[in-house]
């Protein structure tokens, strides 16, 4: 009797050991079923700021892109503008064997009549007009840039004089064969020019930097308005050496041409 009572306790206990055991196992498999839930939603929200960092991430950079594309673009016309031609140079300044190019400074005709007789807004187009046909005739190495209001600055890269004369006389040709068409009135445009080399004449651009080649150009365009203006005057060489032209070179274009310090030419429209 004292035995039987015996395993019956054990049987008792051993059931609820069992009991024990099974509450036990359960509760891990929660536990675990738990974990898996909790690896999963981080796991998942992990993934969405991944993606939203590399959204974001991307956003900026396209950001920067068109900052960095703005900043050296005119807005009416797209073409560069002075900031690119800074930066032109600058990164030409430190190559160590810049390649040679040529600075065609533009300026159109009589533009502020244009704004007084047809309006600002006709002017604006007939910049935008002008820029395309200028873009059109130029390379891809090239750079065309709106210098200031109506003037333009074309960095060439063609080394035979015979195509920068046949590109002055097409462009010539281009800006003034077509009128403008805008809002039902044609307006009739021309363009003047002053073309110069860089480096100019084989002087080092240590001695004689883009900026005050550009000023000869600058008098050349301005020789171009006083001589009638549709017309492209090209600065293409030194006849005595640097020194003896150099102070002509800085103010007085005519005064070099008169003292036959320079070769140059004219390609009329
Ligand atoms: P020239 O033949 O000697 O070059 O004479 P011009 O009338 O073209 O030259 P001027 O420098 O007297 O006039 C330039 C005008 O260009 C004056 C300015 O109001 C105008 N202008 C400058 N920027 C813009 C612009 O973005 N849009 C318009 N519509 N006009 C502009
Ligand atoms: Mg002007
Ligand atoms: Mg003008």
């Amino acid at each position: 009797m004292k035995a039987q009572t015996q395993r019956i306790t054990i049987l008792q206990q051993q059931n609820e050991l069992q009991q024990q055991l099974l509450e036990n196992k359960q509760l891990q498999q929660r536990i675990t079923l738990l974990f898996i839930l909790l690896m999963s939603l981080a796991a998942v929200m992990l993934v969405q700021l991944y993606r939203k960092v590399r959204r974001s991430n991307l956003r900026l950079r396209e950001m920067n892109k068109q900052l960095e594309y703005q900043s050296i673009r005119d807005p009416l016309t797209g073409l560069f503008n002075r900031r690119a031609m800074q930066e032109k140079m600058a990164k030409r300044h430190q190559e160590p064997q810049a390649e040679h190019c040529s600075l065609l400074l533009l300026d159109i005709d009589f533009f502020k009549h244009i704004n007084d007789h047809y309006g600002h807004a006709a002017g604006d187009a007939v910049l935008v007009e002008i820029s395309k046909r200028l873009s059109a005739l130029c390379q891809e190495n090239e750079l065309v840039i709106r210098w200031g209001g109506e003037e333009f600055l074309l960095v060439l890269q063609r080394p035979q004089q015979t195509a920068i004369d046949d590109l002055c006389q097409t462009l010539l040709r281009k800006v003034s064969e077509l009128p403008v068409e805008f809002e039902g009135k044609t307006i009739p445009v021309t363009i003047s020019g002053g073309f110069i080399n860089l480096p100019f004449a084989g002087v080092p651009e240590h001695q004689f930097n883009w900026e005050r080649v550009l000023q000869v150009a600058d008098m050349a365009l301005y020789l171009s308005k006083v001589n009638g203006r549709n017309q492209i005057n090209l600065v293409t060489g030194l006849r005595v050496p640097f020194s003896e032209a150099e102070p002509h070179l800085q103010s007085d274009l005519s005064g070099a041409i008169r003292e036959q310090m320079i070769h140059y030419h004219t390609i009329a429209g």
